[in-house]
């Protein structure tokens, strides 16, 4: 059992948004992270989350839409969605331009 560096209270385990362990305090919210191990002074690696995800497998039929490509101005293009990690936004749509393959993102509106 860990107790709070700042006001001695019970703290609880859970996990935070990376779903490393960590804990938090019941009473003034303090977290610790880490629960024993010297993981806060490392460095944090970002990762790519927003990496566009390409299709290399041509082999899959994707279904085509009217959409101006934004580098040769053809007018139809492959489209596919993607779900992002957050659950809170919606799928991105993503374009591959049937002309000149150039692949771009929808951000929607
Ligand atoms: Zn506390
Ligand atoms: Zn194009």
């Amino acid at each position: 059992m860990k107790f709070c560096d700042k006001c001695d209270a019970m703290m609880m385990p859970f996990k935070d948004e990376d779903g490393n362990n960590a804990l938090k305090c019941r009473s003034c919210g303090h977290i610790q992270k880490g629960s024993g191990e010297l993981t806060v002074s490392q460095p944090v690696k970002r990762t790519a989350r927003d990496k566009i995800i390409v299709v290399e497998d041509e082999s899959i039929p994707m279904p085509k839409t009217a959409a101006s490509c934004p580098k040769c101005g053809h007018n139809e293009a492959y489209y596919w969605t993607v779900q992002t990690r957050r659950g809170d936004e919606g799928a991105t749509e993503f374009y591959r331009c049937t002309s000149c393959r150039h692949t771009w993102r929808n951000y929607g509106g």
